[in-house]
């Protein structure tokens, strides 16, 4: 492996892209099953879910609408507030629609559970969570998610959508950095 390659960086691979992908032929297959019959509207959250986002939405059968919504959830420093700012609005009217939010992480679960109320005062037919991690252990507030891919340890992780510094969003698997990269 070249010195310059992304995959260089990491410290150990939690997830390969197999397992992920493994993992999303049957969350997909599941939400097919939910929603026979039904019309459905993914809600991606940018720019994290954008992996999880297209890797899902082609492993569905069913018609699907995509729509995006892009919020920050940290005020001046790392931690997550509960605070939540919309920096892009969804361009659909949910009102008597069936919502997925897709999301690449469940850590506090502060962002999401804002997310959650406000989507669902607009007036859905539903709402419910599809996330690709969760940290169990990091929890600060219960969200009831619906379908979840891998719970994972309470570390900060990269790829498949997750950045450090907008890095790494690229890899098509999960991994931990290495210590050399927050040091330079
Ligand atoms: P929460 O509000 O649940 O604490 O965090 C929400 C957001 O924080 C996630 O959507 C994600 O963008 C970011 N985040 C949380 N944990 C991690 C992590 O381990 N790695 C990265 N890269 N981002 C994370
Ligand atoms: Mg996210
Ligand atoms: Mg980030």
């Amino acid at each position: 492996m070249e010195a310059s390659d992304v995959a260089g960086d990491l410290e150990n691979i939690l997830l390969t892209e197999e397992q992920l992908g493994a993992r999303l032929d049957e969350i997909a297959a599941q939400i097919d099953r939910d929603y026979a019959g039904k019309d459905l509207l993914l809600v991606g959250v940018l720019k994290g879910a954008v992996m999880v986002m297209a890797d899902l939405a082609r492993r569905l059968r069913s018609h699907v609408e995509m729509d995006w919504m892009a919020v920050s959830s940290y005020g001046s420093g790392t931690k997550s507030s509960g605070v939540v700012r919309i920096l892009k609005d969804l361009d659909a009217d949910l009102t008597g629609r069936n919502v997925l939010i897709v999301e690449d992480i469940i850590d506090s679960g502060l962002t999401l559970s804002w997310l959650l109320s406000n989507l669902r005062s607009r007036g859905p037919a539903s709402v419910e969570i599809a996330a690709m991690l969760r940290k169990p252990d990091a929890a600060k507030t219960e969200v009831d998610v619906r379908y979840v891919g891998f719970d994972i340890p309470n570390e900060f992780v990269v790829g498949y959508g997750l950045d450090y510094a907008e890095k790494y969003r690229n890899l098509p698997f999960v991994g931990t950095l290495a210590p050399h990269v927050y040091s330079s």
